[in-house]
């Protein structure tokens, strides 16, 4: 897991947070000036805005895309900064989706890339399986997607139950087949 503490994230870090007590965890840019680029989800546009004053002054709601304060953010959670460039060792004995074995690249160039998103065209509708807010948070630091949340829950349920790998191996398949195909798509897009 990565730094956890009181301190401010740095500009570009990736964070992470847990929802429902741990049951899954929330992913986002931090953009500076105390203000984190997420992708919200669909539930987030029945929702009301958060009525907090610094949110109010500097937040920002385009379709499931949102710019929210670190506090609003987090929910009271402690963050955690999402690790890159980790070594095939460190990676294998890290539970996924808390680090990439990819390089991150510059701190503008996250921002720049979270704030394309949130100012023209979002990032596709909100899905688990395909467009989720931990593959936002990577594609932003890297320039490719593919969430390790999602394959971690699927090699868990595998180890649970023998009878889900039939399911989860043909999911996995269409999973990656899904992400390849829109990988190819984002890669004729402007960043
Ligand atoms: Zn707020």
């Amino acid at each position: 897991m990565g730094r956890n503490c009181n301190c401010l994230p740095e500009l570009g870090d990736h964070i992470f947070c847990k929802r429902k007590g741990g049951l899954y965890y929330h992913h986002g840019i931090y953009v500076g000036d105390n203000m984190v680029i997420h992708l919200a989800g669909k539930a987030k546009k029945l929702q009301p805005p958060n009525s907090c004053q610094e949110c109010k002054n500097k937040g920002v709601t385009n379709g499931e895309m949102a710019k929210i304060c670190l506090d609003c953010f987090l929910r009271g959670e402690n963050f955690f900064v999402y690790e890159y460039g980790v070594s095939y060792f460190k990676h294998k004995t890290r539970e996924m989706g808390t680090c990439s074995f990819f390089a991150a690249r510059p701190p503008h160039e996250v921002v720049g890339t979270a704030a394309h998103f949130l100012e023209r065209d979002g990032f596709g509708g909100y899905d688990l399986f395909a467009n989720n807010c931990e593959d936002f948070a990577v594609y932003c630091k890297t320039g490719l997607s593919g969430s390790h949340q999602v394959m971690g829950r699927i090699k868990r349920l595998g180890l649970l139950f023998p009878f889900g790998l039939v399911v989860a191996i043909p999911t996995a398949l269409g999973y990656s087949i899904a992400k390849f195909i829109t990988d190819i798509r984002r890669s004729h897009s402007p960043s």
